[in-house]
């Protein structure tokens, strides 16, 4: 038997008996559990394509480099050094979305048997006529059926989540300076955070980066990275940095008189 059908044979009982004992409702939540259960076998399925898609992404920026054009500056042997911790940024990624994605499942099964028992516990016993059967067969397969919906978010969000995560970490061990936000208002239907279109541009300063210890750089009217949201930390934003690792890329007004005299000698040299 579907899920469906366990709802609507579910419904039509109640609707013939009503909420005439305790026995009749526990039987129902067993059976519609169960059954949202193995309609939910399609869960470990979700679950494999999202590892798929974030192995593709691990592959895409660290095994073939593609990070690399968001830290102008890193070498691809730095890159290979800091491999192992970034490898083990997709199996911690791959585990909570996991876990998240069975929680979601949960949450609609466990909603779905409640609004199923509302609606039940509520029938008179001896049945009601009056009762609209597909509003109810409606309302208790909500959760369930807004599943994909829900599942193919979490998909996408991981996913911008996981690369920002990656491009974080290499920055850090990278020894990036500061980090220049970039947002895709421009693109078209594109949903856009107001606030994250004015960040679009704007350089953070990594706070206590080595340029800043040494007084070549000072933080600029920007502020500092760890001031706001990072990138793909909200829902279904999907901004990005692009990391500054030399003075010689850094904005005008960030630089120290000292940093620019230390540019200037570089330059010299
Ligand atoms: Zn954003």
């Amino acid at each position: 038997m579907t899920f469906y059908e366990t709802v609507t044979a579910a419904i039509r009982d109640f609707a013939t008996h009503g909420f005439d004992s305790a026995d009749r409702l526990t039987k129902w939540q067993e059976l519609l559990r169960k059954s949202a259960e193995q309609a939910g076998a399609s869960s470990s399925r979700m679950e494999a394509m999202l590892n798929d898609a974030l192995k593709a992404i691990y592959r895409r920026l660290v095994e073939r480099g593609g990070i690399l054009q968001r830290h102008p500056g890193v070498q691809r042997w730095t890159l290979a050094k800091f491999a192992p911790r970034l490898r083990a940024e997709l199996d911690r990624r791959i585990m909570a979305s996991s876990q998240l994605i069975r929680l979601n499942r949960q949450q609609a099964i466990e909603q779905t048997i409640r609004r199923f028992s509302g609606w039940a516990s509520s029938v008179p016993a001896g049945g009601s006529k009056t009762t609209d059967k597909g509003e109810v067969k409606e309302d208790v397969r909500k959760a369930l059926a807004s599943l994909p919906f829900v599942e193919r978010r979490v998909l996408i969000d991981q996913g911008h989540k996981f690369t920002a995560s990656l491009n974080n970490i290499l920055a850090v061990d990278g020894g990036a300076i500061a980090a220049r936000w970039f947002s895709h208002w421009r693109q078209v239907n594109y949903d856009y955070r107001p606030d994250h279109k004015e960040r679009d541009g704007q350089v953070y300063l990594v706070r206590n980066n080595w340029a800043q210890t040494r007084g070549l750089i000072k933080v600029g009217p920007a502020g500092y990275t760890d001031q706001i949201t990072q990138p793909g930390e909200e829902v279904f934003c999907r901004c990005s940095y692009t990391y500054i690792y030399n003075l010689r890329d850094m904005p005008d007004e960030m630089l120290t008189a000292k940093g620019r005299e230390e540019l200037e000698r570089v330059r010299v040299a």
